[in-house]
């Protein structure tokens, strides 16, 4: 039995700027033609994705989990000149199960690597992002007590809810004193300055002033919030470099004129693969393929709780 060769022409994600972007679990339609009546297979590289509906132009599917065998050779975000990282004041929450919109309505939990959870109804009802309070424990890293506290919620407060990397403070409680203080590659390569356009897996980039640098590996760093640049898009940098400034970009309450606010440096680890996506239909004919980019967050900590990662989107190998 044949049929005409299926067409794939296009994929989006509802309610996204861009289709050809997004991690496993993300919703994503593809549309064409010649797909046919009878259900087929879809495949990202040669990984099966779970499908949802198939028409003969339109496939509904779920991004599949991609296996991951790769290790990363990057040393600790690095901070200011001395070799001692700053104290983490928030961390990376494995309780995201919707799609990794940054600072998406809050389900009132922070799951740290360790396993440990935070809760909370509602704490700061008066500020626009999420926080999840302490559930009474002090959250643990590597034995030592995480630094708890926000401007706005006192000194048992975990920022955030649905938080996709690491927060530093050299100086947890005063924060006025993180400004400018040196931010650190941690690890080779370039420098990239995202924006809008092609970094739309953050609703606003830019808005964060976020500096980027892509290793040989597959994983990017992030540096949001900084006051400054040091680095330019497209240079190289060598691990522990300088690359940008602390400061509070984006966040409210930020007054640089002022010298006054939230400074501190927000550390985020993303997986990139570029994979292709093909159409094979009930009959066995094969469609040309599109180009689908994995950007997935990944926690450079990994999970150490007794139970199974609530973050199953990626395996969160511990990078160190
Ligand atoms: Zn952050």
């Amino acid at each position: 039995m044949t049929g005409p060769r299926p067409i794939l022409s296009k994929i989006t994600r509802p309610n996204w700027p861009t289709g050809t972007t997004g991690t496993a679990g993300d919703d994503l339609v593809l549309s064409g033609k010649n797909f046919g009546k009878t259900p087929g297979a879809v495949k990202f590289g040669s990984t099966q994705a779970q499908v949802l509906t198939w028409s003969d132009t339109r496939i509904t599917l779920k991004v599949p989990f991609r296996p991951d065998n790769r290790k990363t050779a990057l040393t600790f975000p690095l901070l200011g000149f001395s070799s001692t990282n700053a104290p983490i004041i928030s961390v990376f929450d494995h309780f995201m199960n919707g799609n990794l919109a940054f600072y998406k309505p809050n389900d009132g939990t922070v799951w740290a690597f360790s396993g440990e959870k935070g809760t909370s109804a509602n704490p700061c009802p008066a500020d626009s992002e999420a926080y999840a309070k302490d559930g009474g424990g002090a959250f643990t890293l590597n034995g030592e007590a995480l630094y708890f506290g926000t401007q706005k919620c006192g000194t048992m407060y975990l920022q955030y809810d649905d938080h996709t990397g690491y927060d530093y403070s050299p100086h947890p409680g005063n924060a006025a004193m993180n400004r400018g203080i040196a931010i650190l590659s941690a690890g080779g390569g370039t420098v990239r300055i995202p924006n809008q356009g092609t970094d739309s897996v953050y609703r606003n980039p830019e808005r964060f002033n976020a500096i980027a640098v892509v290793h040989n590996n597959g994983f990017e760093t992030w540096y949001l919030h900084p006051r400054k640049h040091l680095k330019t898009d497209g240079s190289s940098a060598y691990a522990g470099e300088a690359i940008a400034e602390i400061g509070c970009a984006g966040l409210k309450d930020c007054n640089e004129k002022k010298g006054v606010g939230p400074y501190h440096l927000h550390f985020e680890v993303r997986r990139i693969e570029q994979v292709e996506i093909t159409v094979t239909t009930a009959v066995g004919l094969t469609s040309n393929s599109l180009s689908f980019t994995y950007n997935t967050p990944v926690d450079p900590y990994g999970w150490r709780g007794k139970t199974g990662d609530p973050y199953n989107k990626a395996i969160n190998d511990r990078l160190w």
